[in-house]
């Protein structure tokens, strides 16, 4: 789809632009792959007004002439260096660099090549905002996610150990297609959902525990993102219930405020505040969410402290979650994409039933 990544290169140039230099010099893999298709493990790319240069090595000239038949492409080692040396002849005197990207080291070795520009992250600005091609994969990933967790609450979970459960869910994500899991699967019961990253241990999972999953899918580079928590073979106790009901809330308080414009720090304070009115604000002890795509965690970040606003066609997740240590904790997580009222509102992707679910 050669198409789709110079469209993307096109928004770039207008940020090349507002940014005041002749050339972009991209040295982030992800953000590489984004501009040019290219998955290669080793890469740069070079962006004027009017070209765009890869460079890669030897290993990878075949691939990166598949994935990336649109671009101009040099065949070295060094691959930044090499792209820098060449601002002279494409008369590129201020070059934006990737700041929060370069070492230190690398910096010095582009020196002297062009007056270099930080250009902080506008690659990963731009990426906040996905095209039907990115939302499709994201769709399916969601999906497969989703048709895993299925086969997984139809089976038994009493008894079995958290480590089993993770793996039997990352299998069942590839046998549907998945190229891997998004992540590393966080399955917690008991006490351990009290953890908002627990790793999966060889405990068993217990009548009366807790028990929060964490996981998605990859497809096609693409991260889907999805939290659930069950109570484990008995009626849940009212303080499970309880807790269960406040998360709900704070989520869906958190979805609803999804809209494009709105402030981020606006979204994470309308789940933050039901949280807070409950007493519980210490107990919540992350962001609300966050973006997916490319990466599992991306732009835009949506939290306390994130500066910035929504924008439409920007896939986020809305995840509260409330933790008593030492007893239980319940997250909800859901990914959306944010869209215009008039385009039918946030879509939902990940569609399993956040209704409190008794395990066998
Ligand atoms: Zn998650
Ligand atoms: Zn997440």
């Amino acid at each position: 789809m050669p198409e789709i990544h110079e469209a993307r290169r096109e928004r770039l140039r207008a940020s090349i632009q507002a940014a005041d230099v002749d050339a972009a010099l991209i040295t982030d893999l992800v953000n590489v792959r984004y501009l040019t298709g290219f998955t290669g493990s080793n890469a740069a790319l070079l962006v004027t007004s009017d070209t765009a240069l890869l460079a890669t090595d030897g290993r990878y000239v075949a691939q990166a002439g598949a994935q990336a038949p649109d671009v101009e492409l040099e065949v070295e080692r060094a691959c930044a260096v090499a792209l820098s040396g060449r601002a002279d002849k494409l008369k590129v005197r201020r070059l934006g660099f990737e700041s929060h990207h370069v070492t230190v080291d690398l910096h010095g070795q582009l020196a002297g090549q062009a007056e270099l520009v930080p250009l902080g992250p506008a690659v990963e600005e731009l990426r906040t905002v996905k095209d039907e091609v990115e939302i499709s994969a994201l769709r399916e990933a969601a999906a497969i996610a989703d048709a895993a967790l299925a086969e997984i609450l139809e089976g038994l979970v009493m008894g079995r150990t958290e480590r089993h459960v993770a793996r039997e869910l990352e299998r069942r994500m590839l046998d549907k297609g998945a190229e891997a899991a998004a992540f590393d699967t966080i399955v917690a019961a008991g006490e351990n959902s009290a953890i908002p990253h627990h790793r999966p241990t060889d405990r068993r999972i217990a009548y009366g525990d807790l028990l929060k999953i964490d996981f998605g899918a990859r497809v096609a580079g693409y991260h889907s993102d999805m939290t659930r928590t069950f109570v484990v073979g008995a009626e849940p106790a009212p303080w499970q219930v309880e807790l269960y009901d406040l998360v709900f809330a704070a989520q869906r308080a958190g979805r609803e405020a999804l809209r494009p414009g709105v402030e981020l720090t606006a979204v994470d304070g309308a789940a933050r505040s039901v949280v807070e009115a409950a007493g519980h604000g210490l107990n919540f002890s992350h962001g609300l969410g966050h973006g997916v795509g490319l990466q599992i965690h991306e732009a835009p970040l949506i939290a306390a402290t994130s500066t910035g606003r929504l924008r439409a066609l920007t896939p986020v997740t809305i995840e509260p979650g409330v933790y008593l240590d030492g007893v239980g904790g319940i997250r909800i997580e859901d990914t959306l994409v944010v869209r215009e009222p008039s385009d039918g509102g946030p879509e939902l992707l990940t569609v399993t039933t956040k209704e409190l679910l008794v395990l066998d």
